[in-house]
Order: C-alpha cells, then structure tokens, then sequence
C-alpha cells in the first residue's frame, strides 16, 4: 500500500521517502493477494499502471460454486459494465513490480532493509520516528506526514496508541500453489463446498492455480487440471477481522492491513489498501487529509461486513445450515438485484468512487 500512495504522491509533485524493512517486493511465489479489481485499475490507471495489469493479469470471467455432487452458482463477472474486467488474477509480487517500475519514473525507490523502530509517537501533529538502516546505524526522521502502511502487526499503529479491536476465526485456512505443464483453463475461479469444509481454486498465472482450503488435507481432494511441475507455495493462516478507528492521528495515517485486516474471501484485502492509498493522497494534495478517516471507515466496514458474510456462507458446519446454503443461494442468485450487489463487491463498486477520477468506470 505503501507503494501505490508514494506512486499517487509523486505523480501529484510531491517527493516520498519510503522505507521497508524487507529486502524487496514480494517473492512472486509467495504471493498473498491474486484478485485486483476493477476499482483497483480505475485508482492505477492515471499512473499508467492498470494497463500494465491489464497485459500481465488473466481475466477472471467466471466465479463458479459447487457442491460435490452439483454445480450450485455460477457469476459470469463479464456483466459488470465498464473499462475494466470486473477482476483479474495477477500475483501481489507482480502487482508490486509494476508500482515499482512506475515509481522509478519519478526517481523514487524504497529504502530497503529500513524498519521504523519501534516506540511511541508522543506528538501525532509533528510525529518522529527513528529508522534503523541496513548497516544497523540508526537516523531519527520528522516527516510532514508518516504513512502507516507497514502490515497487520504494523509498528506505527502501535506507536500512536492504537488498538485493532475484532475477532479471529478459530478456524485455520491452508493453501497451496501447484504449476502445471500445458496450458490451462485460467478464466474462472471456483469454490466446492463440502459437508463441512470447502476449496477454492483461484488462476495465478497461465500455468499456476492457487488451492485454498479450510481443510488440512485438501490436497487429497485436488482434481488436478494437468500434469503438476511443482508445488510453488504452501502456507497456513487463521483469519482475523479487525480495524482501526480512526485511521489516523494528527499527521499520521494508517493504510492497508496496519489499518484493517479481514479474510480474503472476496479478494479484497490488497484492493482496499490501494484504495486507501489514493484516497490519502488525493487528499493530502487537496489539502484535505484530515478527512481521511471520515471518508474511508464506511468503505472499510462496508468490506469487513461482506467478507464476514462470505466467510461463514463458506465456512459454515451445522448439516442443516448447509444443506439450505444449498439450496437457498442458487434461488437467490437468481435475482438480478442478489446477483448485481453481488458482482459490484468482486469489482470493488461497492465504496465511495474516487472524485478525482473524471471518466466513467
Ligand atoms: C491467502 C491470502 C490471499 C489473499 N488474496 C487477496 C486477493 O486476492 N486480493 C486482495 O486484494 N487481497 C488479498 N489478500 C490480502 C492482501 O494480501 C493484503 O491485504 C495486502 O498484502 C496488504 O498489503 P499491505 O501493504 O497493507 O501490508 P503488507 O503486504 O503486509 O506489507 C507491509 C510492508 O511493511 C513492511 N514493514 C513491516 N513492518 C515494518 C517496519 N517496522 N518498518 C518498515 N517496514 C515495515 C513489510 O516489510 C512489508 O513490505 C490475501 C491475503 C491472504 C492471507
């Protein structure tokens, strides 16, 4: 998140300074989030960025639910109207790569191996932060403004005194990415729920799916679309929703996971972070930015309460709660309405859109 509001600053004229702790961008093969929305081409596209997306992502036209018996719905994602395709599959160290290379055009590149020490901001209006450099000296910075877009366990949430309120699921996600020899049907993802339990099957690239699963042994339940090469990734998480309020605190901001965190059912997570990104950062050249937090926490609950919601329609144990899932969501996907609210979540339609942007999506 870091990346896209520091590629919005600069287009705008201003001159970021970014730090990272890590050694760079996202290892490709480790890559969390795959689904960039549409919401997320229209915020890039300015930068020029989407349509980098756009040659390096496959497009996902279908979202497809199934039993193991019977297919129950199917959402062709080609209904939502517009510039770009409702979601593509583009993996986060791909994604990142592109900030990057759109970042180094303005001269501009993270400081690596720099983390932001931990230890209280006692003044949020003229915060100062000490940053601990690659060669272990340490450099104490008074920004105009600090970003928090520095992850879950974010170190400058903790500096301004902020909780993260919320729950985790007790239930524990694994996932494992399998590349595959020959080409691939890529343009669909799919979920089977089972009795209980469930597998997701998400593209990554022409070669790659993703398997995700509340199941610990789900890959004995993988029907395999080609002869596998390799299992690239494998990880385990537990899912957590959460969120902080405010976002900000005097001249510090939190973005992306340092601000909310929530399953990635939907896919999600990374969309709502850049969206956070651009919206800062048109507000900071409005000169606005004190409104940052007012204008995102509806967009942010709006996305916890439909991750949640998804999140127990897929994760849900009770036979008989099941057995109406089934039979009760294909009948209510029927309905245009059911379908289109829908479908404007997989875009990311579903917050405030970005005033800045003038062209219809
Ligand atoms: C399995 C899975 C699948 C997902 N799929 C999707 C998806 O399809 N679409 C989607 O939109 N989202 C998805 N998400 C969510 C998405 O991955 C996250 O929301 C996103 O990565 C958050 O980005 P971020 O930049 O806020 O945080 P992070 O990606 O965690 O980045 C934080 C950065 O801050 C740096 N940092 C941390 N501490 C410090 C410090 N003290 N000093 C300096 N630097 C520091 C880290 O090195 C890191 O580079 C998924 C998540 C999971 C777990």
């Amino acid at each position: 998140m870091g990346l896209a509001a520091a590629l919005e600053l600069a287009r705008r004229g201003f001159v970021p300074r970014i730090v990272d702790d890590g050694t760079g961008p996202t290892p490709v093969e480790e890559s969390r989030a795959l689904g960039v929305n549409a919401r997320t081409m229209t915020l890039l596209s300015p930068a020029g960025v989407a349509e980098r997306i756009t040659e390096a992502a496959q497009s996902i036209d279908y979202f497809r639910a199934r039993s193991i018996s019977k297919p129950l719905i199917e959402l062709d994602t080609r209904q939502v109207k517009g510039r770009f395709g409702a979601i593509r599959g583009l993996a986060q160290g791909r994604t990142e790569v592109l900030l990057l290379e759109a970042l180094a055009a303005y001269g501009i590149a993270p400081e690596w191996q720099t983390a932001i020490a931990a230890g209280e901001i006692a003044d949020c209006r003229s915060p100062q932060v000490t940053l601990r450099r690659p060669d272990g000296s340490m450099q104490t910075v008074r920004p105009d403004i600090l970003i928090g877009a520095d992850g879950a366990h974010s170190v400058v949430r903790k500096a301004i005194g902020a909780g993260f309120p919320g729950e985790a699921l007790e239930a524990y996600f694994y996932l494992a990415d399998f590349r595959y020899e020959g080409p691939l049907d890529t343009h669909f993802a799919e979920i089977t729920v089972f009795d209980p339990g469930m597998l997701g099957r998400l593209p990554i690239a022409a070669d790659v799916i993703r398997y995700i699963s509340t199941l610990p042994d789900f890959e004995s339940r993988i029907s395999h679309p080609a002869k596998v090469v390799e299992k690239t990734w494998a990880s385990q998480f537990r899912i957590h929703f959460r969120h902080v309020e405010p976002m900000a605190k005097g001249n510090v901001f939190l973005a992306g996971d340092a601000a909310h965190i929530h399953s990635p059912a939907g896919a999600r997570g990374m969309n709502l972070g850049i969206e956070d990104a651009c919206w800062l950062a048109w507000l900071i050249a409005e000169g606005r930015e004190q409104e940052y937090s007012a204008l995102r926490i509806p967009a942010v609950k709006q996305v916890l309460k439909q991750t949640y919601g998804l999140t127990r329609l897929v994760t849900m144990k009770n036979p008989l709660a099941v057995a109406a899932r089934n039979i009760l969501a294909p009948l209510l996907l029927r309905f245009g309405p059911v379908r289109q609210s829908l479908l404007r979540g997989v875009a990311g339609y579903d917050t405030p859109r970005p005033p800045w942007i003038d062209w219809a999506e």
